[in-house]
């Protein structure tokens, strides 16, 4: 029995997976999409996007996720459960071994697998992740109550995340290792104007006390006044050391690009572990990677914009680049059936 041959997996269910899923329907690839391990990606967990082109009154993350799946399905593209674990790349079909057990075969794949929260790597953060200690706030900001908490990070994150909390804690204290924020104005501004909102600049998250049974109960911040100060306490410089009492740290430092199962792989990765796509270094970008019939969309490769309308865009590109590809490999097999013939016999 010959085992099936899918044209096109698209790995990842974010908004790129998602964009990618509706183009590559729409052009009749009947698409199978690996939903991954955070199906829906992170605008899941954040709450009103307001800059998604075509939502003047924003719209919920979960929401814009559900209508992209919805018309993705509406074309015909399948969703299944699981993530690629390794991947065979190097010759056709690419070969993928699904965390589910199963493995798929693929004439073309589209990698848009995103990226996952960043930790500080404080003393404790194993222990506490999950019972006090979180990397988003909408999830499970409404455990902290009349708690104080702290938000470790400067950009847009940090600012959404301590917006979120403010609805719910005492007071939130944004932990920031210089003294200006990555953050855009607007964002920054609605975070400095809010009442419950304060900031520790120069500062730096070295351990979370707490237990699974209590939850946080402290942290021990250290400070210098030229920033940076975690280095400096490494270094045995000068420092100030402080402990806090808070009910809740959250984490908002940024993500790492989801692409362990590619290290084995002829695709590139950057020394952060990006994907590269051809969009790096040729004058007209595409999202193609090194490894042929494999392609880049969203987070997992943009180590720059990392927006969800940017990644819908690249999700497109993506797509549109695997039907030409698949397009100019059926053309070149039909002009000489006999290296194909040959091929499938070596
Ligand atoms: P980000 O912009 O990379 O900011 C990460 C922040 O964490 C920076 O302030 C950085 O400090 C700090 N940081 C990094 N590593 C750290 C460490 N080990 N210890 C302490 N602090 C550390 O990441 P992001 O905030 O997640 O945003 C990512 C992208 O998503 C951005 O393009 C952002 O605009 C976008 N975004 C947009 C929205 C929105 O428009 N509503 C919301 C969320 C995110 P330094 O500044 O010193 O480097």
């Amino acid at each position: 029995m010959t085992e099936e041959i899918q044209d096109l997996v698209i790995a990842g269910s974010g908004v790129a997976g998602l964009s990618a899923a509706v183009y590559a329907a729409r052009a009749d690839l009947d698409p199978l999409v690996l939903e991954g391990d955070e199906p829906g990606g992170q605008l899941t967990l954040t709450t009103d996007v307001e800059n998604y082109l075509g939502f003047p009154d924003g719209v919920g993350g979960m929401e814009l996720i559900q209508r992209g799946k919805e018309q993705a399905e509406q074309f015909g593209a399948e969703f299944r459960h699981g993530s690629i674990e390794s991947a065979e790349l190097d010759e056709q079909p690419l070969e993928l071994s699904i965390s589910t057990g199963e493995s798929l075969l693929t004439r073309a794949l589209i990698v848009a697998t995103g990226a996952s929260a960043r930790w500080v790597g404080a003393e404790g953060e194993d222990e506490l992740m999950g019972y006090g200690l979180s990397t988003c706030a909408t999830c499970d900001g409404a455990f902290h109550r009349g708690d104080d908490v702290l938000v470790v990070g400067g950009g847009d994150s940090a600012m959404e995340e301590a917006l979120f909390l403010a609805k719910f804690a005492d007071s939130v204290t944004v932990v920031h290792r210089r003294d200006e924020l990555r953050a855009s104005e607007i964002m920054a501004d609605r975070a400095r104007n809010h009442d419950s909102v304060e900031f520790v600049w120069n500062t730096e998250l070295l351990a979370i006390k707490g237990s699974q049974e209590k939850g946080v109960t402290g942290a021990t911040l250290v400070f210098h006044l030229d920033g940076y100060p975690a280095q400096k306490y490494e270094a045995g410089e000068d420092v100030k050391v402080e402990e806090v009492e808070v009910g809740g740290v959250f984490y908002a430092i940024g993500h790492e690009p989801n692409t362990d199962f590619l290290r084995d792989t002829h695709v590139d990765l950057d020394d952060n572990g990006y994907v590269q796509t051809s969009t790096a270094g040729d004058a007209w970008a595409t999202t193609a990677t090194a490894a042929d019939g494999v392609f880049g969309a969203g987070d997992v490769m943009d180590r720059e914009y990392q927006q969800a309308v940017t990644a819908a865009g690249m999700g497109s590109m993506a797509a549109l680049d695997a039907e030409e590809w698949l397009e100019s490999v059926d053309a070149a097999s039909a002009e000489s059936p006999e290296a194909v013939a040959t091929e499938a016999d070596d």
